[in-house]
Formats: C-alpha cells, sequence, structure tokens
C-alpha cells in the first residue's frame, strides 16, 4: 500500500524567518523620521494586541503608537518606510530557507505554513519572501497554534510541525500526539525547556531536513 504524502508544517518568524534583524530594519526605517530606534524597540510590545491566547502586532498600531510620542513623525511618510523594509523581506529569510523547503519538496513532502500574528501583516512577509509558491496552503491566524492546527491536521498523514516556540510545541504536543515535533532553536525556543519536554531540537533547517529524512525512513 502506498503511504500518504507526508506533511511538514512549519512556523514562520525565527523558524524560516529572521525576525530580530527584520524588526531591527524596521527599526532603522523611522530614524530619518525622529523616531529613535531604542523608542521603536520600547513601544514594540504595546503595539501587541493580546486578547486571551490571540497575538496581532501590526506596523501600522506601532506608527499610531509612535505618532503620540512623536508628534513630527507623518503616517504617511512612516507606512512608506516600513512598507518598503516589509517588501524586502526576502533578504531577512534564513539564508538556508529557501533551498531547504525546495529540498523538502523534492523529496516529496507537502508544505504547510502556519503563522501566528495578524494576517494582512503576516501575510505581507510571506508574500514579500517569495516563498508562497512552495506551499500546499498558508495560514495565518491571530489564535493559539494548537487551535489553528486543528482546521489543518488530518490524521492519517505523516505530519511534522517545525517551530522556535517551545511552549507552542508542547502545547500542539500534547493536543495531538501522533504529530512529530521538532523545536527549532535559536528565537523563541529554550534547549533546556526541549529537553525537559524530550523533543528533538536542533539549531539549523538541514539537521532539521536530515532528522525529517531519517524518522522517514524508519515510518515508511
Ligand atoms: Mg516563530
Amino acid at each position: 500500500m502506498t503511504r500518504v504524502q507526508p506533511e511538514v508544517i512549519l512556523d514562520f518568524d525565527y523558524t524560516l524567518f529572521d525576525t530580530a534583524r527584520f524588526k531591527r530594519a524596521l527599526a532603522q526605517a523611522l530614524v530619518p523620521h525622529g523616531v529613535g530606534a531604542q523608542r521603536f524597540k520600547v513601544l514594540y510590545p504595546k503595539a501587541v494586541e493580546r486578547r486571551g491566547r490571540r497575538y496581532r502586532y501590526s506596523t501600522e498600531k506601532h506608527l499610531q503608537l509612535l505618532r503620540r510620542e512623536v508628534p513630527t513623525l507623518s503616517l504617511v511618510a512612516g507606512r512608506r518606510s516600513l512598507g518598503a523594509v516589509i517588501e524586502r523581506s526576502r533578504e531577512f529569510l534564513y539564508p538556508e530557507a529557501r533551498a531547504f523547503l525546495q529540498r523538502l519538496r523534492r523529496h516529496g513532502f507537502r508544505l504547510v505554513l502556519v503563522t501566528r500574528g495578524d494576517p494582512t501583516f503576516q501575510l505581507r512577509k510571506v508574500r514579500y519572501s517569495f516563498i508562497r509558491h512552495l506551499f500546499y496552503s498558508v495560514v495565518s491566524a491571530p489564535g493559539h497554534k494548537a487551535a489553528t492546527l486543528r482546521s489543518v491536521l488530518r490524521k492519517g498523514r505523516p505530519t511534522y510541525f517545525v517551530t522556535d516556540h517551545s511552549g507552542e510545541l508542547a502545547d500542539v504536543h500534547r493536543v495531538f500526539p501522533w504529530v512529530f515535533p521538532i523545536l527549532k532553536l535559536g528565537g523563541h525556543g529554550h534547549v533546556n525547556h526541549a529537553r525537559t519536554l524530550k523533543l528533538p531540537a536542533f539549531r539549523n533547517l538541514k539537521n532539521i531536513e536530515a532528522y525529517i529524512n531519517r524518522n522517514e525512513k524508519k515510518e515508511g
């Protein structure tokens, strides 16, 4: 009997995308408008809308908060400068990300991108990363990842879930024990947390790919 096409579900920020570097570029883009990078950084968490387990950040909200503190900041000009950074999203993909996705596809995996946050903002970053075509589907929602995955997952399909967020990974692992969890280190994930949870954790995408291929050989 042929096996169902296996699927790899990937997180975006800090898994494929160097969000720390991207945030620094956003901050730098407003310096010519009289907004110090430090001020941008301080107001960042305030621009995040959190309701229950929802998480929603957008540059629009951030700009409006900055405008209150820097009255000379023009929203139109600020929007244009931040938009230019978002349109350069491709530059903020981890250098190995595109080839990693391409190889997984070539090896017969179905790829799904699941990103948490403000869908308009998240999908703009994905769009300008020019990787959309590599995915079977892209899902963006502000809600908790395990809840979002519920609409994506099909039991009976071998599925891997890769994220940098150890808490999120632990939740998914608990709710969907049949999904193979993989932690990408370097973002929100903590190696000690992964060790405590006994979840596989890797520093780079190449090792994640090797792990998936090894596991497929074993399972297939
Ligand atoms: Mg992430």
